[in-house]
């Protein structure tokens, strides 16, 4: 119970950061977390102000899309959570954002290239769009798991941008970097466009992410 209350309130604490440094703005965006030990998770209710949750809003469910614990209506991308907890394993947490830059690109239908440093290590390559599909339908979750294949972060097309990660300050980093990169392209294509990576250099950097970077 402990365990739940802490993810609970981790989700709150990744709400009020995805709100304060614009990566959404109102109740948009929504953000989960697998919790293993009760082989369920918890996601964010659905409409309400970021800044204003509480642990206890956010709503427990299991993998079957079924309500656990909570009063609150769950996100309406339920769906899309789930559907993507089901086909990657290796993903602990989701956040969904409507931030401006990676939105422009899914508005035009334009991936982010892998062609910069930091955006090939932590997503490991370009960015797709997914295949349009309306908010909060199951086509919506087919279409950007498909989009996702390889990689830990979507373009949802007309939409917005999801990115994922091993764990909840992953899956934010991820969505800061994707921003970030959706501005660089968006101004790279002022100066005469961006040169995009090899596979070769793109999955080096990856493997440099994953097994050398940082402190260990
Ligand atoms: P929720 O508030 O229900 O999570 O919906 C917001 C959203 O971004 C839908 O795609
Ligand atoms: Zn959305």
């Amino acid at each position: 119970m402990d365990n739940l209350m802490a993810v609970r309130q981790k989700i709150v604490e990744k709400g009020n950061e995805i709100l304060a440094t614009r990566l959404t703005v109102g109740t948009w965006g929504n953000i989960s977390c697998r919790i293993p030990s009760e082989n369920c998770l918890a996601i964010t209710p659905s409409g309400m102000n970021y800044d204003t949750l509480t642990a206890e809003d956010v709503v427990i469910a299991d993998f079957n899309g079924n309500i656990l614990n909570g009063k609150r209506k769950p996100s309406i991308e339920l769906p899309l959570h789930l559907a993507i907890y089901l086909a990657r394993q290796d993903v602990q947490a989701i956040i969904h954002t409507h931030s401006a830059y990676a939105t422009s690109l899914a508005v035009a239908r334009k991936e982010i290239p892998g062609a910069i440093e930091d955006l090939v290590q932590i997503v490991g390559g370009n960015v797709r769009v997914n295949e349009y599909a309306l908010p909060g339908t199951p086509e919506l979750g087919a279409k950007a798991v498909k989009a996702l294949e390889g990689r830990n972060a979507v373009l949802l097309a007309n939409h917005g941008m999801l990115g994922v990660g091993r764990d909840l300050d992953e899956a934010l980093k991820v969505c800061q970097v994707v921003e970030k990169s959706a501005q660089i392209i968006i101004f790279a294509q002022l100066v005469g466009g961006a040169v995009e990576l090899s596979a070769e250099d793109i999955a080096g950097m990856r493997n440099f992410y994953l097994n050398v970077y940082g402190q260990r």
